[in-house]
């Protein structure tokens, strides 16, 4: 009997974390322990959870992180290391997109408490999980400008990237739920337009913008492949489309790392390092 108890003590946790991502990429980490324990990758630290047989967790890659080798770490109650590994981010070679945009763009603002509400809504983290895979894409149509492509106005780096994919939805398509959870932002802001947002539990969410109308309300459940709203063009956008984006505590994701969304044909953004087409503007 004591024995026993002695081996069980001398077992070591053990997580099972991939060796090598791209940027973009959600990372799932997995172990053996029980009990309160945080994963700490990229100066971005967050809560394991409870699973039938130990712990579990998302770790999001962010699509700036520069690529390189990375220490990912996990802590117990205490603060302590009980779990080290290098996790090799590598280069997704997100293209390059060139957006002409119109003085009506470039002098929209979000409106007071806009970013500070999304923000908050994008940083919180609740404790029952009640997303499942596999995840349901919110319209039907194809993909016309993916995650992470490094946008240029006017053939200038602007320094932002998309955070999401934009999918060519006609006007009025019916805006779907892509996994279970909690609306949290239901709201028609100025710059993200009709912006629907979902929590899907355990620091996973997910958000809908540039919506003509909205059909969730704050604080309603939804289950997969609820209506939340319909494709518009409200907000930074110049015709309709839907903006659909993942989060995993705070940092956007790659959506097509977890569902299968076709590209466009004729939509294919310029290859890296090439010089930026003129194209016609569109999202955000
Ligand atoms: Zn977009």
């Amino acid at each position: 009997m004591f024995l026993s108890i002695l081996l069980i003590l001398a077992v070591d946790p053990t997580f099972q974390v991939p060796s090598s991502v791209q940027q973009g990429d959600t990372l799932r980490v997995t172990g053996n322990p029980t009990g309160e324990a945080h994963v700490i990758f990229a100066e971005k630290k967050l809560r394991l959870f409870a699973h039938p047989s130990g712990i579990s967790g998302l770790v999001p890659v962010p699509a700036t992180l520069a690529p390189g080798q990375y220490p990912l770490k996990i802590t117990d109650a205490t603060g302590k290391p009980i779990f080290t590994q290098t996790v090799e981010v590598r280069d997704a070679k997100f293209p390059i997109q060139n957006i002409a945009t119109t003085s009506a763009m470039t002098s929209l603002k979000p409106a007071p408490g806009e970013v500070e509400s999304i923000q908050a809504f994008l940083n919180q983290v609740s404790d029952a999980r009640q997303w499942a895979e596999p995840f349901r894409t919110p319209t039907p149509e194809c993909m016309n400008s993916p995650y992470g492509v490094q946008r240029y106005y006017h053939g200038k780096p602007s320094g932002n990237f998309h955070r999401g994919l934009d999918l060519r939805s006609p006007l009025g398509t019916p805006v779907k739920a892509t996994a279970a959870g909690t609306v949290k932002v239901a709201h028609m802001w100025n710059y993200t337009g009709g912006t629907v947002g979902i929590d899907h539990g355990q620091g996973f969410t997910s958000m809908y913008l540039h919506l003509s109308k909205i059909a969730a309300t704050e604080g309603a459940a939804v289950q997969a492949g609820d209506v939340v709203g319909y494709v518009g063009s409200t907000g930074f956008a110049t015709g309709p489309h839907l903006h659909w984006g993942l989060f995993i505590g705070g940092v956007a994701v790659n959506p097509r790392k977890w569902v299968s969304i076709p590209a466009c044909a004729e939509a294919a953004p310029a290859p890296r390092k090439a010089a930026p087409r003129k194209r016609p503007a569109r999202k955000v």
